[in-house]
């Protein structure tokens, strides 16, 4: 008997395996339909300097709404993009509308894109930004690309060299989620990253003396290198306080705005550009 219901959990679990297949296939033609058929929208979240308090860009964030299923999150679609290389076309398209967008925003006001470790593999990363920036008319130096460790772990020299002509045409590159992963130190000695983003677990245990020491160190190598130190995910008053503290140089998260339309960003800056002068 018990070796029955072994074998029954074992072909419903392959069962089950199957369907989690048939989910993955079909989303993955949805999503080129949806890259076909404008489906796609970008959302835009403020990052403020602690300083001044002053705006200082946005973080454009990946957004789909499916025709059945309502909103999927990036974190779902985007790892079935990189498999199927959709991530390709797909990430093109986020940074010519990026670029686009951000053009028509008012003075030194940045724009952050994500760009995924497989886009750095598959090559054309570099003529889709200079593309991006050519046809929108956005100087390189209000674009940022977030990239995570994953990028600086495949092959080094074709990516850092990648890293390094992105640089040299006045793009800023950001390292994502820092912190997490496979993180190691070393990674900030390949390359000379404009700006360091503490991962969202390091802010939200900000009351563990483990995670203060961790963020107090990462803002002080941030000095040492010259890098500008961006907390992500700040959620209540006393994390930013405590990373106001600490010298942290930048803040993004909840409790100073949620990611917002691209109308309602742009609204969002005129008051705040306007309350300013
Ligand atoms: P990320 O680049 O680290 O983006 C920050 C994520 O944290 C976003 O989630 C944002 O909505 C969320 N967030 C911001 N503030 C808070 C907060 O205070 N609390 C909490 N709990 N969350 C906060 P989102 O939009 O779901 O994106 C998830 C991830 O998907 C991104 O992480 C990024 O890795 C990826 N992604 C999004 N857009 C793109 C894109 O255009 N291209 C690529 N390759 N990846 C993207
Ligand atoms: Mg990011
Ligand atoms: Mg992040
Ligand atoms: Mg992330």
């Amino acid at each position: 008997r018990a070796k029955d219901s072994g074998r029954n959990a074992f072909r419903f679990y392959e069962r089950g395996m199957d369907a989690a297949v048939a989910t993955r296939n079909l989303l993955e033609l949805d999503l080129r339909d949806a890259l076909r058929s404008g489906g796609f929208a970008l959302h835009y979240q403020p990052i403020f300097a602690l300083n001044d308090g002053g705006l200082r860009g946005f973080e454009a964030l990946l957004r789909w709404n499916h025709p059945v299923r309502g909103a999927v999150p990036p974190g779902e679609f985007i790892p079935v993009a990189e498999e199927s290389g959709l991530i390709a076309p797909l990430g093109a398209w986020a940074l010519n509308e990026a670029c686009r967008e951000a053009a028509s925003w008012p003075g030194e006001l940045r724009v952050a894109v994500n760009v995924s470790a497989v886009q750095f593999r598959k090559q054309g990363l570099e003529q889709a930004v200079i593309r991006a920036l050519a046809t929108s008319g956005l100087p390189a130096r209000r674009l940022e690309l977030e990239i995570t460790e994953s990028v600086l772990m495949q092959d080094s020299d074709a990516v850092i060299g990648c890293l390094h002509r992105l640089r040299a045409l006045g793009v800023r590159i950001a390292l994502d989620d820092f912190g997490t992963g496979y993180s190691s130190l070393s990674y900030l000695c390949r390359f000379p990253f404009d700006k360091i983003k503490v991962d969202r677990s390091f802010v939200r245990d900000l009351d563990s003396p483990v995670a203060a020491a961790i963020v107090r160190a990462i803002v002080g190598i941030g000095e040492r290198l010259g890098s500008t130190i961006t907390a992500e995910g700040v959620e209540t008053e006393e994390q930013l306080n405590r990373l106001h503290s600490k010298g942290c140089t930048e803040v993004q998260g909840f409790l100073l705005s949620r990611p917002m339309a691209a109308e309602d960003a742009r609204a969002f800056m005129q008051e705040r550009t306007s309350a300013a002068a």
